[in-house]
């Protein structure tokens, strides 16, 4: 294997490692965290190379990428993986993104949701989705605000061939992220109230994803510290 090859493996198999230990210091098993690499601004081949070394999910933010990357890759004989859409995704393509992406960690809007579970129907299997909260006080952002999680949640759970994962949120750049991962939690909870079966989080990134877990993160999306500097 070429020497970048073999420094994929090595910064892939510190990340695992690194989700390891940060679950058994909180006191987690660690097969409850699921490590996404968010694979977006790398070729295909990388995910081939990654998906080669043990890696199982694959997390994308943009469909005009996502598609013809998750082509490439079953065009390349691999399979057994599954494709996470954590982006910001547009109504319109919805459609597109639900034909290779079994999770969506980024509903967070009514407009969205009503194209997701339009697609939905017509779809073989149910779409996992995790709620997007937004952590911040402007509500131009994109997100739920926590105080109208359960609104939301109640729209998710009644639209058929959709299943609740849970919540999904990125830390804030301007303070500790501790601070988000406990609002976070706190609306997981909630949300749990409502749907017992909804109790996982997708939280943490290259920079924070052992504190997420401390904070009960399920679903880790960590990319630049697996995949490099981004390309393009
Ligand atoms: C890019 C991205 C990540 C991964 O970010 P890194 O800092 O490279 O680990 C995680 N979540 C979302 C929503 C992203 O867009």
């Amino acid at each position: 294997m070429s020497e970048l090859g073999a420094s994929l493996r090595d910064r892939y198999l510190g990340v695992v490692s690194r989700i390891e230990s940060a679950a058994l210091s909180a006191g987690r098993d660690p097969s409850e965290v699921e490590l996404v690499v968010i694979s977006k601004n790398h070729p295909a081949s990388m995910v081939v190379d990654l998906a080669a070394m043990g890696a199982r999910n694959f997390g994308e933010n943009r469909d005009q990428e996502a598609r013809p990357k998750s082509e490439e890759v079953s065009a390349a004989g691999v399979e057994g993986i599954t494709w996470h859409f954590v982006g910001q995704l547009q109504s319109n393509k919805a459609k597109s993104a639900l034909s290779y992406a079994k999770v969506l960690h980024s509903l967070d809007r009514d407009s969205l949701l009503t194209a997701v579970a339009k697609a939905a129907i017509e779809l073989p299997e149910p779409v996992q989705v995790f709620i997007q909260l937004n952590l911040t006080d402007d509500p131009g952002r994109g997100g739920i605000q926590p105080a109208s999680l359960e609104e939301f949640a109640n729209r998710v759970l009644s639209s058929p061939n959709l299943v609740l994962l849970g919540v999904m949120g990125v830390a804030a750049l301007n303070r500790p992220p501790a601070q988000d991962f406990e609002t976070i939690l706190w609306a997981s909870q909630k949300l749990q109230t409502i749907d017992p079966s909804a109790k996982f989080i997708s939280a943490g990134m290259s920079e924070d994803f052992e504190e997420a877990i401390a904070f009960g993160a399920t679903h880790v999306r960590v990319g630049s510290a697996i995949t490099g500097k981004r390309q393009y």
